[in-house]
């Protein structure tokens, strides 16, 4: 019997959003702790995954769960979030008596007020108090910074191998590696390389593309019965942090000198590949709308990428709903809009009552805020029984069904599902195939809409995750850095 400790905690930040994430926007999805873990996560995300991958290998293990909580993309975490998991963490562990393992799910592209590597911090404890020798298996959301302390705090690391990805699936593979390592089958060792470049979100998609290029070597690397794990780890383009910028980790059964060499492979085929990663695919707001209007069938799906919530971004984009407006659209068209400033003004109007307000941008100040005169249809209280990746159920905050000329605004509190999910909006009395055309608040994640969606349209918005990355306040990450410059290398 073997006693393995597991951790979950993600969240993804975007340094260009100035709201705090703090642990109300966790709990808004579920903080899980102890044995409740195992039942919250029961099938479900990469601690399913990896629960799984243990009971069908045969091996008998006793886990102790610590934490479980995941907080939708968004601004640095707030101090007293970085601190309630650290304690978490440590406590933990301490309390844990002797464990053989430690499972831990981090994003790795988390920082903090005044913290750039928050998840080298939470492994620095782990390390601290588990001592250097108990295997600690990372599994990262691929978008993750790789860091020094990442690499050097952990046994092995391993990243998604989709983008939209599949996190259980993560879990799967990093409890097929715990349980080898565990076994005493394999003796896994790292290396990794650091690549001078950060590119736009348009081609992150591993299904095409130079994405599916980069990653398909990685599947082909592992192949060798040598190679445990390749992550290619295209970091996120909105985080500002000083050891920025892309990396890929190889792990291997013990043969370091390959490691290195697949490691040079793979960081080689991302550099020549970098003008294929900066291909954009946006189109003006206008041209979008139009063409979303004219489309014969719909949902004809409009990616906000500019204010891609999933990436972080606080949702207060009021871009797409100006063009519908102006440009006189009949069309009916779907959107969120996360402001608890407009909520309180509609909750106060009242259900049926007629509002004119000026509504977007009161969150970032990157938008100027929009005079509308519309409906309030529905007040609700903004909790849905559906799953948003790893975690089971959302409270997005007090909600409001918002008609204006012939959009229909889902306003709400905090993020939800920002509007990327059909079911979110079910549970809140539309349907979402109604409607000719939505707006979605995230440059990749079209899955959940895929099954009653015409057409993707990328929309070039400006906003805090927009794919212009070069006129982006970057403040700390390393240069020269592509494509802000163009190193002779990927070593910068
Ligand atoms: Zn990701």
């Amino acid at each position: 019997m073997y006693r393995v400790a597991t951790i979950h905690i993600g969240q993804e930040t975007n340094d260009f959003n100035p709201l705090p994430t703090t642990l109300e926007n966790f709990a808004a999805f579920g903080i899980f702790e102890g044995p409740e873990i195992l039942v919250q996560m029961k099938g479900r995300g990469q601690v399913g995954g990896c629960v799984d991958a243990v009971a069908a290998s045969g091996i008998r293990v006793e886990w102790v769960p610590i934490i479980s909580a995941w907080a939708m993309a968004g601004g640095r975490i707030d101090t007293t979030a970085r601190l309630f998991f650290e304690e978490r963490i440590g406590s933990g562990l301490r309390a844990a008596g002797k464990i053989d393992a430690l499972a831990i799910h981090l994003h790795g592209a988390c920082s903090a007020e005044g913290v750039d590597d928050v998840e080298g911090a939470q492994l620095g404890i782990c390390r601290a108090v588990l001592g250097p020798d108990v295997p600690i298996i990372l599994s990262l959301d691929h978008h993750a910074n790789v860091t020094r302390q990442m690499v050097e705090l952990s046994t092995a690391i391993l990243g998604h191998r989709t983008q939209p990805h599949d996190v259980y699936d993560t879990g799967r593979i990093a409890g097929e590696l715990l349980v080898r390592v565990l076994k005493r089958e394999v003796k896994p060792v790292m290396a990794w390389r650091k690549l001078r470049m950060i590119t736009h979100q348009e081609q992150f998609l591993t299904a095409a593309g130079p994405m599916k290029t980069w990653f398909d070597q990685a599947r082909t690397m592992e192949a060798d019965p040598r190679v445990l794990h390749v992550a290619p780890c295209p970091m996120q383009p909105w985080l500002d942090v000083a050891e920025g910028g892309w990396a890929t980790v190889v792990v291997t059964d013990g043969d370091q000198a390959l490691a290195e060499q697949l490691a040079d492979a793979s960081a080689d085929l991302a550099w020549s590949m970098r003008e294929d990663f900066m291909r954009k695919e946006a189109v003006s707001i206008d041209d979008a709308v139009r063409a979303a209007d004219a489309a014969n069938t719909g949902v004809v799906v409009l990616s906000d990428t500019g204010d891609t919530v999933f990436g972080g971004t606080a949702g207060d984009s009021n871009l797409i709903l100006e063009a519908i407006l102006r440009l006189g659209v009949k069309s009916r068209a779907l959107m969120p809009l996360i402001e608890a400033e407009t909520v309180a003004k509609l909750v106060a109007a009242g259900e049926g009552a007629q509002v004119t307000l000026a509504l977007g941008g009161l969150v970032t100040g990157f938008f100027k805020p929009l005079t509308v005169t519309g409906t309030v249809r529905r007040i609700l209280d903004g909790k849905a029984r559906v799953p948003v990746f790893q975690q089971p159920e959302f409270d997005q905050g007090r909600t409001v069904i918002f008609d204006v000329g012939p959009a229909t605004l889902l306003v709400s509190e905090r993020s939800g599902a920002a509007g990327n999910v059909p079911d979110a909006y079910r549970a809140f009395g539309i349907e979402p195939s109604d409607y000719k055309m939505a707006v979605l608040k995230t440059a990749s994640n079209f899955q959940f809409f895929k099954p009653i969606s015409s057409q993707v349209i990328r929309v070039d918005t400006p906003g805090p995750g927009q794919s212009d990355v070069v006129t982006l306040p970057w403040n700390r990450v390393p240069r020269p850095m592509f494509p802000m410059e163009h190193p002779a290398d990927w070593r910068g």
